[in-house]
């Protein structure tokens, strides 16, 4: 086969001095690594250098956890622009809050939010009679005003000693909603281990994560991102919890077309518990091999593709929503040559340069003028894709063909099939 596998199997084993942030075991060198990408929050209005990192993405080989060798700095990742701010589904949250409150939840009185993405479901709560805070868990900004501190900043409130704080001014609830933020802690086990200290006697903590399955099993890379430390499954997820001192009472699995979301009913037991994790999840572990081993074939593949598609003038190719999936997949296969637009219509990003591209991000109104584009790759939901034909609806009349960059899209540019559609 080729280099790189063999490359992966003469290296396994060997021990990197670093700690797997789940069980503390030492990571081996079995994973998959991007050299030099920029931050993807990193929009300049300017076109100019931008600071790039590797980044390394293991996966534990006792209890499974995938996650980042090393987190960036968070003084790195935080935003440079005061209009980075991400989406995270709320569709299935109404059916959350009818399995809370009519299971698990019926006596609850009180919740609490300690994230950014808990508000839609303490207004659900609400709106049921529950008494709702979110709480300011930030800790306060360093002072430093070199950028806009978000979910990079936010997590490191998750502590032992600032929820402590907390709890003190503001006691107890029943429900805590932690929304997305776990997958962005340095030290999810602190992190869950602090929040016990919110939750009252008969209370429940409510975590949300995405579930990486889908992607890793489309073999999509572009759902790496420097700002995701750990990349869970249900298992690790479960996993985590137990060690962190809590009982899983329930995991509900909301599908996405893309990856699903993952909400665990978690409720503290006596002790802070010392969970299992020896326990060999061969499945999840075959995954990630594959992953890793096919980085390099679909790079290829992914670039040829593009490259053929961008045309002997390398300005045919159109990419449309530029968001952090978008630059990462530019950057981590080096596609930046070939995008010759970058289209989104949100009007914070007009103008700007994604980082490490050489063209600014238009609208598609301005898109709709460019007589050079012969394919528009869509890094846009699945579910978005109609509204965004609608609208480039006369590309299409011309000629222009559309294909997702996402693995798990029928027909998409990583799937490796030639076939247009
Ligand atoms: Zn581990």
């Amino acid at each position: 086969m080729d280099f790189v596998e063999k490359s992966v199997v003469v290296s396994m084993g060997i021990a990197t001095g670093f700690h797997c942030r789940l069980c503390g075991g030492l990571l081996n060198d079995c994973g998959l690594s991007f050299k030099q990408v920029p931050v993807c929050n990193r929009f300049t209005a300017p076109k100019e250098p931008v600071e790039c990192h590797n980044l390394r993405l293991d996966q534990c080989a006792r209890c499974q956890l995938i996650q980042l060798r090393e987190p960036l700095p968070v003084d790195a990742v935080m935003p440079r622009l005061p209009w980075i701010k991400y989406r995270e589904p709320e569709g299935h949250l109404d059916s959350v809050v009818d399995r809370l409150l009519s299971g698990h939840c019926s006596k609850a009185v009180s919740s609490f939010g300690v994230g950014p993405f808990d508000q839609p479901l303490l207004n659900r709560l609400e709106r049921r009679g529950l008494n709702s805070l979110a709480l300011e868990t930030r800790p306060p900004p360093s002072g430093q005003g070199k950028g806009f501190p978000y979910l990079e900043t936010w997590q490191l409130g998750l502590n032992a000693a600032n929820l402590a704080e907390i709890a003190d001014v503001h006691g107890k609830a029943d429900i805590v909603s932690c929304r997305y933020l776990l997958e962005h802690c340095h030290d999810p086990l602190g992190g869950l281990r602090g929040l016990r200290q919110l939750i009252s006697a008969d209370g429940v903590l409510i975590v949300e994560v995405p579930d990486s399955t889908k992607f890793l099993a489309a073999r999509d890379y572009s759902f790496i991102w420097e700002e995701h430390v750990s990349y869970f499954v249900e298992s690790t997820l479960r996993s985590l919890a137990a060690k962190a001192g809590y009982a899983v009472v329930d995991v509900h699995r909301y599908p996405g077309e893309l990856e699903d979301a993952l909400v665990a009913v978690l409720r503290p037991s006596a002790s802070e518990g010392e969970a299992d994790v020896t326990q060999a999840f061969v499945s999840q572990s075959d995954l990630f091999r594959l992953y890793v081993s096919s980085l390099q074939s679909t790079r290829q593949s992914v670039q040829s593709l593009v490259a053929a598609a961008a045309g002997p003038s390398g300005d045919g190719v159109a990419l449309f929503g530029i968001g952090h999936q978008a630059v990462m997949f530019v950057n981590a296969f080096d596609l930046s040559e070939y995008v010759a637009a970058a289209v989104d219509d949100d009007p914070n990003k007009c103008g700007y340069f994604p980082p490490g591209f050489r063209v600014r991000v238009i609208p598609s109104q301005a898109f709709l003028q460019d007589n050079r584009v012969r394919t528009c790759l869509f890094a846009v939901a699945p579910g978005m894709e109609h509204k965004i034909r609608d609208k480039l609806a006369p590309l299409a009349k011309r000629g222009v063909q559309f294909r997702s960059i996402f693995g798990g899209v029928p027909g998409s540019i990583i799937s490796g099939s030639s076939s247009w559609h």
